[in-house]
């Protein structure tokens, strides 16, 4: 899962930078709203989250902005405390949900997993796919009653595989939501983590999940059985 962070306190931005990427999502930061404006603009975030108070551009109006210009990426705004007023003017502008600061990160983590169940049709923290399951909270994936942990970006991987069966996701779709822009022109590191991946999930079994779709990407299926 792909993050913008639009943040103009940099030391409140890089806490949250941070603590998202020690839980395995990727992590763009802005520093202003005409700056976050235009990150939206470029990329396909599964998540912004957005500073009410922001310099050249406020929070509410770039949330408005990005709405009204048919951006669907989750938003999560940050209040200030005891401001009731922002908060529906952020929900009204079209944000999905405010948290209010100071926050708890592991609060700002549950509401950002809120946030993706509602977006899907999986309301639970296990992905599943024929045998194999992804915890979303422990990050174990499970096949066939075999337990193995993964790293962040395995996870991360792994994650965006399980939802989208059976779909084509190709490599810049995969660049773009595992890592973030400091890192993913680097140009074979999806292939890479898929070999990691495989090895954990696919080597054990006779039957393969993760197919390669010559000259577009990679598909995660589930197995066959005879
Ligand atoms: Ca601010």
């Amino acid at each position: 899962m792909r993050v913008l962070v639009v943040e103009d306190e940099h030391k409140i931005a890089a806490f949250i930078k941070r603590g998202l990427e020690e839980n395995a999502y990727a992590v763009d930061v802005a520093y202003d709203g005409e700056e976050g404006y235009d990150w939206a603009r470029s990329f396909d975030y599964d998540f912004i989250i957005l500073d009410v108070m922001l310099p050249k551009m406020d929070g509410i109006s770039l949330c408005r902005r990005l709405r009204q210009e048919g951006n669907r990426a989750n938003i999560l705004m940050l209040t200030a405390r005891d401001s009731i007023d922002d908060r529906v003017a952020g929900l009204d502008a079209g944000a999905d949900d405010y948290l209010v600061k100071p926050f708890a990160f592991r609060e700002l983590l549950a509401r950002l997993r809120a946030l993706a169940r509602r977006g899907s049709e999986q309301r639970t923290t296990v992905l599943q796919v024929g045998d194999l399951r992804l915890d979303l909270m422990t990050h174990q994936a499970e096949r066939g009653g075999h337990k193995t942990d993964l790293t962040a970006k395995e996870f991360a991987l792994l994650e965006l595989l399980m939802r989208h069966p059976n779909q084509v996701l190709s490599r810049t779709i995969i660049a773009e939501h595992v890592w973030d822009y400091d890192f993913y022109s680097q140009s074979n590191v999806v292939d890479v983590y898929i070999r990691y991946l495989r090895r954990k999930v696919d080597d054990p079994f006779p039957e393969k999940m993760i197919l390669t779709v010559r000259g577009m990407g990679y598909r995660l299926v589930e197995p066959e059985y005879a």
